[in-house]
């Protein structure tokens, strides 16, 4: 049995289509695999259709944005969310059209940089999807900007770059919230990616988060054991999930690589809410 609980397809930045995903999931082995999109549910029973014949299992899940003044970007993830949930479905509308917007304004200040980028060559690559850093990045790359997505990223669009716009702000205790509002269990995702991240989650232990994935390429060993040792502390379930968006630069595919530990699932089942779902 492999699990992989954090992956992204063509409904947000990832450059799979749902069926392709779960095409990849069954050749590398995966039998359970969360979609995990950013602000969208729109991959997650494309791809339930897609695994049924394969035999995977799909968990239904989430990836929203949340930020702090002093910590910058944490993200949540959310699994085993009521999809039909409406109050769930119209926030993720409201964060999806901040998108767009954050997404012009980016490309305003990519043009003031001089780089002669058109939001329509954005929206192309997005096709539907809402607005995200990775559609610009490659926007910029085919338009003979940038050699490739990381040098877009290093160069522009990294939260520490010139073009780099914020979001719309939600607190981690927020997102928390809308995800246990919408039946879900909350997963604080790669603490190896916030540089405070024990504070993080000293705040979030005490908000009542119900995990945080351990098992990620951006947690080092030392993250991993710190992480592990405040779950503990606060008794939160311990996850992992690849993040996979697309194959590395290199060729690499690390879907299905990056594993919870044994029984993680369960418990993030046992831990949501009941739905009424066959
Ligand atoms: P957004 O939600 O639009 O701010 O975009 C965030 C996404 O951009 C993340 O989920 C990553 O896929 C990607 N990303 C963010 N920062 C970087 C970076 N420095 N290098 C490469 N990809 C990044
Ligand atoms: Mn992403
Ligand atoms: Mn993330
Ligand atoms: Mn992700």
């Amino acid at each position: 049995m492999t699990i992989d609980l954090h992956s992204h397809t063509t409904a947000s930045d990832g450059e799979l289509t749902p069926a392709q995903l779960m095409a990849l999931a069954y050749e590398r082995g995966v039998t359970t695999i969360a979609v995990t999109d950013h602000d969208t549910t729109d991959g997650v029973r494309p791809a339930m259709t897609a695994a049924e014949m394969l035999g995977i299992t799909v968990v239904p899940g989430i990836e929203l944005s949340a930020e702090t003044d002093e910590d910058g970007d944490v993200h949540m993830l959310g699994y085993f969310i009521d999809l039909d949930n409406t109050d769930f479905q119209t926030r993720l509308g409201e964060f999806r059209e901040n998108r767009y917007h954050r997404g012009r304004a980016i490309v305003r200040r990519l043009n003031e940089l001089g780089v002669a980028l058109d939001f329509a060559a954005v929206e192309a690559q997005a096709d539907g999807a809402p607005i995200t850093r990775p559609h610009i990045a490659r926007a910029m790359v085919a338009a003979g900007h940038a050699p490739d997505l990381q040098t877009a990223f290093d160069n522009y669009l990294a939260d520490d770059a010139p073009a780099y716009v914020r979001r719309m702000k939600m607190t981690p205790e927020e997102a928390v919230d809308l995800i246990h509002s919408a039946g879900g269990v909350a997963v604080m995702a790669h603490p190896g990616r916030v540089a405070a991240y024990e504070r993080i989650l000293d705040r979030l232990g005490q908000h009542g988060v119900d995990g945080v994935e351990v098992n990620h390429p951006s947690n080092d060993q030392a993250v991993k054991q710190r992480a592990a040792e405040m779950a503990a502390q606060y008794d939160l379930i311990t996850t992992g999930g690849s993040d996979f968006h697309r194959p590395e630069r290199d060729g690499t595919v690390r879907l299905g690589a990056y594993h919870p530990p044994a029984g993680a699932l369960e418990a993030l089942r046992a831990k949501a809410a009941p739905t009424d779902a066959t």
